[in-house]
């Protein structure tokens, strides 16, 4: 007496690697463009003064917006 319906099964809960980082959960920071640094200014010669980056603080790198840094969906 079986009246199992068969149900199709759920796909298992399998995360992909970002395709936007591969997996680094990580980005490059969208206001230096990677650099790390950003013009703050210009010195009395008209040379351009750099400083760390507000966005990344340096680090070229920002949590990549799709994976939100876990580098998997
Ligand atoms: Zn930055
Ligand atoms: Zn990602």
């Amino acid at each position: 007496m079986t009246t199992q319906t068969r149900r199709p099964q759920p796909p298992p809960d399998v995360k992909r690697r970002c395709h936007r980082c591969q997996g680094s959960g990580r980005a490059d920071c969208p206001i230096c463009k990677g650099t790390g640094k950003v013009v703050t200014g210009a010195d009395v010669n008209g040379n351009p003064l750099f400083g760390d980056c507000s966005g990344c603080f340096g680090l070229k790198h920002s949590r990549c917006p799709v994976c939100s840094g876990e580098g998997y969906v």
